[in-house]
This record gives structure tokens, C-alpha cells and sequence, in this order.
């Protein structure tokens, strides 16, 4: 059978990101990495279909692991993308309120400072219209180390980097099963001829970083207690595009509604300054990615609230994605779960759950938390 250093389950942004870490690391013989994909090729899962947007870090609890790999994640991240030449812009973000909602604004801003954020700016509604004429709203913070990404770009160099130094992607590989062994973990693959048998080998190191369905590979673990495999919510977003003009030359977010799961529905652009308005957020129960059109009138009037140019007719459905939740409605915000030995008892397991936003901006911070849990040398 033959023996791996380090197994990585999905090749989404942190997968990828974790299996490039992992052959940085003297500790590894990086021809003895293998990152496995069930779908066709890497990044179709959650991450290819997010905003794309370099969080600032305004949000999370502070203390909490989304708030520090967030801010880390951001700067790692920014120094990646120079170095490699991925497109990327360093736009900046409002996040606006009207006159009733100062309070949830400044309350938004003290959170960001007590993280550790503190390049923001309050602007009242003369410096607002300065700099962004479109808008109607009373205050703002403005984010000047927000941004957006070309992902793909992104999740692309550091694949292929990784397999220069000798990785090995295998995509259309699917995970069957997994049970602790001697030499760490024998993990079956699902080969697609009909004729041939599952594939297995055994892998020291296992890192679950199956997105929406770690959970489910968490299932698969023989030996692993059940009551530690958490549950995985969906709580879907759906996007839609603008065929006007983008008037802004910053993100735009509303203060999000005390009761609402999202972060309320905002304009982000694309790199070629294309509007993306939402995402939403709604908790389903099946897997599906169809955005209704009658959502239309109710998009149009979240951002007319702030951006009261809008014309509803030039909204058209685009994309959604789903964001893997540990937390249900109503529920305060879960934050990223590794799961690790000292859980369950496994050597060499490291299981990722609930890696929603700010998953990409932390991807950087992720995969390096991950060489630390392992005790491994960067
Ligand atoms: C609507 C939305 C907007 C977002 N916006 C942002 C944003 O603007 N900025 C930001 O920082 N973050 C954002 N995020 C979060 C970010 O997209 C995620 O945190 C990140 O993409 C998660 O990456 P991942 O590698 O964990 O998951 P995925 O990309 O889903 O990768 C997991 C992979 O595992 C594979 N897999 C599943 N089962 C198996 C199996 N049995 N065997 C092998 N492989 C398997 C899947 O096919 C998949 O490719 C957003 C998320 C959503 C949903």
C-alpha cells in the first residue's frame, strides 16, 4: 500500500492553501503530499461562489479565531498577492448607516478596534458625499485595507506551486472511507471505472477540508466518536448582477439588521468594476443554487435604502453559494472549529468545520494555524 506523508481533503481555497503550507515545511517530503478532490478540478465548491472580497476584519468577535486569522490571513494574503502578480485591488469599504443607526455603527467600529483593526475612519455625510456622491446615508466607516481578489487566480498560483515542488492533485477522487491504522490513516478513494476497486493508501497526517460536506467525511472516520461530528447548516446567498454603471469606487455595506444571519445586502464589484449586489441569507435544507427572480423587488429595496439610484429593471439573478454554518437561525455566529487530537483522540487528524466567511481573506492564517497544530516547522 502505498504511504503519504500528509493527506488534504478538498481543494478548495484553504485545502489548497493548507497542501501548499504543508510543502513549504522541512518536516515533509513534499512528493509524499496528496490533496484530493472528488469534483473535476480544484475551487468549484464554496469558493467559487463568494464575493471575493479581502475582509477587513470588522465583524467577528474579538478574541475570536475568525477575527485573528482575519486580520493575519488579510496581510499574509496582500503580501501573496503582490508577490505572484494576482490581480487584486485594495478598494476600501463603507459600511453606512443612517441617522438611526449610529449607535450600531460606532458599536460596529469599537468591535473592529478591540480585533486589533485600527486603520478605520468615521466619515459624517458631508465627507461621505466626497467621496462617494451616489450614496445617501448619514455616517460612515470607512475600511481602507478592505479589497477584492481574482480567487481563482489566486487558488491557481498556489496549486501550481505546490505541485512544482511536488504535491500531488488528484481531482475526481472522492474520499470512501478512512479508519486509523498504524502508519495514521488508511483512506479509500472512489475510482471511476466500474471494473477497478477503490484505491487505498495510508497517509500520517489527514486534514478534513471538505467544506460543506466535512461533516460528512467526518461521518466516514472509523472510531471517531459521533457526538463529535457537528452538524453543518446551509444558509444559502444569492447574488444579483447590475447592468448599469458601477458608481462607486468603494464596497458598499449596510449596518446589518440585529436579527439578520448575513452582513445585509451590499454592492461588491468584480475586478473589470462590475456591481454584485447581496448575497442574502437563507437557511435551506437542500442543496441548490437556482437564484428566484422574484427576489428582485426585495434586493431593489435593501440597496435603495443607501443607494436610491438603483433601477430595479437593470437587476438581473446571477450566481448563490452556500455558506457551511455550524449555527442555526437566530443562534450568535459560530466561529471556525479545528478539530484536533486533543478532541478525539486521533493522531494526526485535523478536521476544519464551519469555515464560512472570512474563509478566503483567512486562507493564508488557516494553513499556517494548521502547520502549528501539527507542530511542524514552516
Ligand atoms: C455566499 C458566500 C460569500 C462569501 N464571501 C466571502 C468573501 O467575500 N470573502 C471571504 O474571505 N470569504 C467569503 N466566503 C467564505 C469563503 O468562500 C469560504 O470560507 C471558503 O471558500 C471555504 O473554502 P473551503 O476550501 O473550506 O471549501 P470548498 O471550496 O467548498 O472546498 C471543499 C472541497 O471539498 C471537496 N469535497 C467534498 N467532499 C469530498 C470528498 N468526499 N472527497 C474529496 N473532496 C471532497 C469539495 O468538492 C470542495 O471542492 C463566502 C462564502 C459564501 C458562501
Amino acid at each position: 500500500m502505498e504511504k503519504f506523508e500528509a493527506c488534504v481533503i478538498g481543494a478548495g481555497v484553504i485545502g489548497i492553501a493548507v497542501a501548499h503550507a504543508l510543502s513549504l515545511s522541512k518536516d515533509i517530503n513534499p512528493e509524499k503530499i496528496l490533496l484530493l478532490e472528488s469534483r473535476a478540478d480544484f475551487g468549484q465548491g464554496i469558493s467559487s461562489r463568494n464575493s471575493e472580497v479581502i475582509h477587513g476584519g470588522l465583524y467577528y468577535r474579538p478574541g475570536s479565531l475568525k477575527a485573528e486569522l482575519c486580520i493575519r490571513g488579510k496581510a499574509l494574503l496582500y503580501e501573496y498577492l503582490s508577490a505572484n502578480g494576482i490581480s487584486h485591488a485594495r478598494c476600501g469599504k463603507l459600511v453606512v448607516a443612517q441617522r438611526h443607526q449610529q449607535d450600531a455603527l460606532l458599536a460596529l467600529r469599537d468591535n473592529a478596534v478591540k480585533s486589533g483593526l485600527h486603520d478605520l475612519q468615521i466619515l459624517n455625510k458631508h465627507r461621505l458625499s466626497l467621496k462617494e456622491s451616489s450614496l445617501s446615508a448619514y455616517l460612515a466607516v470607512l475600511s481602507p485595507s478592505t479589497g477584492i481578489v481574482d480567487s481563482h487566480h489566486y487558488m491557481h498560483s498556489l496549486l501550481d506551486k505546490a505541485q512544482r515542488r511536488g504535491i500531488i492533485f488528484a481531482a475526481n477522487s472522492p474520499v470512501s472511507a478512512i479508519k486509523p491504522c498504524r502508519d495514521g490513516f488508511e483512506v479509500s478513494i472512489e475510482t471511476n471505472q466500474a471494473d477497478s476497486r477503490d484505491y487505498t493508501f495510508t497517509s500520517k497526517l489527514l486534514i478534513n477540508s471538505a467544506g460543506l460536506s466535512a461533516d460528512k467525511i467526518a461521518d466516514k472516520i472509523i472510531g471517531l466518536k459521533k457526538d463529535l461530528i457537528p452538524k453543518i447548516l446551509m444558509c444559502k446567498g444569492d447574488y444579483f448582477s447590475y447592468a448599469g454603471a458601477n458608481p462607486f469606487s468603494h464596497l458598499i455595506y449596510p449596518i446589518p439588521e440585529a436579527d439578520t444571519v448575513g452582513l445585509g445586502i451590499h454592492c461588491t464589484m468584480d475586478l473589470n468594476n462590475q456591481l454584485r449586489i447581496g448575497p442574502d441569507a437563507a437557511y435551506i435544507a437542500e442543496e441548490s443554487y437556482h437564484v428566484e427572480p422574484y427576489k428582485t423587488e426585495r434586493f431593489a429595496e435593501a440597496v435603495q435604502r443607501y443607494f436610491p439610484g438603483l433601477k430595479p429593471d437593470l437587476l438581473q439573478p446571477s450566481y448563490s453559494g452556500i455558506r457551511p454554518k455550524l449555527s442555526g437561525p437566530g443562534e450568535p455566529a459560530g466561529d471556525f472549529v479545528f478539530q484536533t487530537e486533543d478532541e478525539h483522540r486521533l493522531k494526526g487528524l485535523v478536521q476544519l468545520f464551519g469555515m464560512e466567511s472570512p474563509g478566503l481573506t483567512a486562507s493564508p492564517a488557516i494553513a499556517q494555524h494548521i502547520i502549528h497544530l501539527f507542530g511542524l516547522s514552516p
